[in-house]
């Protein structure tokens, strides 16, 4: 939620970021300047899992660029939005201009399709976010659709393991692995796959698992009990394809929470890139360990996956680290940082099969997005008499 009220600060900053051009003199007597223009009416389709923040990445830009916004939050967790819509009218943004609308697929195709909609900010997964990039664009909307994840940690040699397995515990178990920018593949490099092993396995066995309203839990329920299911299914196919299952987690039953949506955290050794659960995004508290012999062979793990949302490297090198950062085909690096979503002055997008559209959310690109440039060239009549002209204006 930090980075949805990160985001309403820099909205408030606005007129500075919307400042146009001018230019004097571009021909004789003759100015040009160029302003941006919003929209009209946009929309935000978001994802179940922030169900507050994501909404706040594009109705603080889209509003403050000057645009109407509909907000379609997940059906799965329908009342925060609601919340942030009142909150809104409280603090005095006039009715119509922050709408929330409910529902599932009928009422995402109802604003691909509809004739005042001009723009489409999706996040969620990436079949959908096709869809909705696809569906969207043939009827004439800008659409960016922010979608699916697989985040690599590259673990380098010299890496500190403890402040590694730290990070590892927060980034692959933190809201259960429901994030888009949780780490599920550590690729261990070199010797240190083992070390590595031995690190997380004890804490992966102890996460304390329990409802999310009690402080002491580090990790809640899944979202739902087909997801559940489908998180299980996952490793049993992974046990499967021969992956070592260090620490199993599908067998937990919490007292008092018997029928609740639970598993504890499960961590697989020895995964390979040819396996569905190492190409495949989860959504769950699921880490898979891979080795990777050097450096070289680590990036390009990284670079042929299908996904490019997040990634991070653990290393004290700061060429190895460099090189990462400038090589690696990802939207949102850290060096020595898990979970790297950059603040709300920058922007947030992935590369590859993570995003459809060429526009990142808020920051300079989230203005960019809900906004048109329009340039005007201007003569005065005071100004030189030159008669007819056939040519456009020049320097000259
Ligand atoms: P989802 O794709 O199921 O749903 C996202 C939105 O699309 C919801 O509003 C939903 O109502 C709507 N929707 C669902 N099915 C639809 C259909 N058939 N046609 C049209 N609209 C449909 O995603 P989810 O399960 O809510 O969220 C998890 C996914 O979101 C994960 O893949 C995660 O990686 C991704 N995600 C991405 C980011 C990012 O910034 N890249 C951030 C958060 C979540």
């Amino acid at each position: 939620m930090v980075r949805g009220i990160e985001v309403v600060e820099f909205a408030c900053g606005i007129p500075h970021l919307l400042k146009g051009d001018f230019t004097p003199d571009v021909g004789r007597g003759i100015d040009a300047y160029s302003m941006r223009q919003p929209l009209g009416v946009v929309a935000g389709i978001t994802p179940f899992n922030f169900p507050g923040m994501i909404g706040l990445w594009m109705a603080p830009m889209a509003i403050a660029t000057g645009n109407a916004f509909v907000w379609k939050p997940s059906e799965k967790d329908p009342s925060t939005s609601l919340r942030i819509a009142e909150l809104a009218l409280e603090a005095g943004l006039p009715a119509g201009i922050l709408n929330v609308v409910q529902g599932d697929k009928e009422a995402v195709d109802a604003l691909l399709t509809h004739p005042t909609i001009q723009a489409i900010s999706f996040v969620g997964s990436t079949p959908i976010g096709e869809y909705v990039y696809k569906t969207g664009t043939a009827n004439g909307k800008r659409v960016q659709a922010l979608c699916g994840a697989k985040n690599h940690m590259v673990v380098m040699p010299d890496a500190d393991l403890d402040q590694t397995a730290d990070a590892l515990m927060g980034a692959g178990y933190g809201s259960a692995g429901e994030r888009c920018m949780a780490i599920s593949i550590a690729v261990a490099v070199g010797n240190v796959g083992d070390k590595l092993i031995e690190r997380l396995a004890p804490r992966v066995a102890a996460l304390k698992v329990g409802p999310g309203l009690d402080p002491d839990s580090e990790m809640g329920p899944l979202v739902t009990k087909e997801h559940l299911a489908k998180v299980k299914g996952y490793v049993d196919t992974g046990v499967k394809e021969g992956a070592k299952l260090v620490v199993d987690g599908r067998g937990l039953k919490l007292q008092g929470y018997e029928n609740g949506y639970f598993m504890g955290g499960c961590l697989f050794d020895n995964v390979t890139a040819d396996m569905k659960i190492y190409k495949e995004e989860i959504f769950g508290p699921v880490l898979g360990v891979v080795r990777a012999k050097n450096y070289t062979e680590a990036l390009k793990l990284v670079n042929d996956h299908e996904y490019g949302n997040g990634t991070a490297i653990f290393t004290r090198d700061g060429d190895a680290a460099r090189s990462f950062a400038n090589d690696v085909k990802v939207g949102m690096v850290g060096v020595n940082v898990p979970i790297p979503v950059p603040v709300a002055y920058h922007s947030f997008g992935g590369w590859k099969r993570s995003v459809f559209g060429d526009r990142n959310a808020y920051g300079a690109e989230g203005i960019g997005f809900y906004t048109k440039v329009k340039t005007t060239t201007v003569r005065w009549p005071t100004g030189i008499k030159s008669g007819a002209e056939f040519v456009m204006p020049t320097m000259k």
